[in-house]
């Protein structure tokens, strides 16, 4: 653990100007490579905030994970069918605010998804497409409106014995707000939290310029197709070219339609502007599941959201607000 904290600080970058620096460390977290980015006054308390940041961000880990035998998620699914189990507060409203998001997107995004786990693998262990029967028995247990909140009691209950649910498309959004967040609190005035790609900002560049994401499209990754500034909001994007599975021609996202049990097909990536990274996270996983036109469609009505979409032939579609060269 030491070793690699100090790995971590020598992969630091840093850089003097105006008393103030600008140190980045890149660490595993939450199964995903993380880069965090403070600019501070000194080196010392840069390098104790990013400290501050990890803390936080394994603290969330250690809660929402449904990998972690002992999380209070997997104390949820344990209970599935069975009884409603007491959560801490912070559980439960991220819980609440992911059921939102279902209704939102009408069903799009559902944290039940995660019972389909068990017949989907994007991990190329697969052998053959599940037949129709698993996808029908395993869809029976999703379902947001079966995950029963008790605002009272602060109790979780899945109704359905073998429901599960699990928070891969909104816990690394959730993480790093959460980060950003407590950074803000300590009067950190600049930083990014990028997790794998989901960019979260606040506060500028040392030169005063706003911090930039680069926009790539997943069919040519070295090339980017556009370049924008984001000020004090998140950039999120979902892409099927790291996990996907393929059977007889059809490339098949690691994002699950939930009212039909299969994957996702026809677009390659998502990418949500979103004043926060938690509903950023969840509405790029929601518009692969919608689609481009009915995605697009929710996007437009949504204040301060903006998207990008590429789909499957590598065409860039936007919303109303976006406006990119594509050359
Ligand atoms: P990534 O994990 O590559 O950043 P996403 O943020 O889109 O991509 O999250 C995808 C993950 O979300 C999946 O690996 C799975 O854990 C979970 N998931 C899949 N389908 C859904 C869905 N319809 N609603 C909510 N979560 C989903
Ligand atoms: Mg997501």
């Amino acid at each position: 653990m030491r070793k690699a904290a100090l790995f971590m600080v020598l992969l630091s970058v840093s850089v003097h100007l105006n008393a103030q620096q600008t140190i980045k460390r890149t660490l595993k977290l939450m199964g995903s490579r993380f880069d965090i980015t403070v600019v501070a006054k000194d080196s010392t308390g840069t390098n104790n905030y990013i400290d501050m940041a990890v803390a936080e961000i394994t603290r969330i880990e250690k809660r929402i994970s449904s990998w972690d035998p002992n999380s209070e998620t997997s104390l949820i699914n344990a209970n599935a069918g069975i009884k409603p189990v007491k959560v801490s507060q912070e559980l439960f409203d991220l819980i609440k605010r992911a059921i939102g998001i279902s209704n939102l997107t009408d069903g799009a995004f559902d944290i039940s998804y995660a019972s389909m786990d068990k017949i989907w693998k994007f991990d190329g262990s697969m052998a053959q497409m599940p037949s129709e029967e698993e996808i029908k028995n395993s869809v029976s247990k999703v379902g947001f409106q079966n995950i029963l909140l008790n605002e009272a009691e602060r109790t979780v209950f899945l109704k359905l014995p073998g429901m599960k649910i699990g928070f891969g498309a909104i816990g690394k959004g959730y993480a790093a707000d959460k980060a950003k967040e407590l950074l803000k609190t300590k009067g950190v005035e600049a930083g990014i939290i990028n997790a794998s790609g989901d960019m979260n900002t606040w506060g500028k560049q040392i030169n005063g310029t706003s911090w930039k994401v680069a926009i790539t499209n997943p069919m040519d990754k070295n090339k980017a197709f556009a370049l924008l500034p984001i000020k004090n909001e998140a950039v999120v994007t979902s892409g099927d070219y790291e996990k996907f599975v393929e059977f007889n021609g059809t490339r098949y996202a690691h994002i699950i339609d939930p009212r039909t049990g299969y994957p996702a097909t026809g677009i390659i990536s998502v990418t949500v502007f979103a004043p926060k990274a938690e509903l950023a996270d969840a509405l790029a996983t929601s518009v692969f599941v919608m689609g481009i036109e009915v995605g697009l469609n929710r996007i437009n009505q949504l204040p301060k959201i903006e998207c990008i979409i590429i789909d499957a032939e590598g065409k860039i579609h936007t919303s109303d607000h976006i406006e990119i060269a594509t050359k």
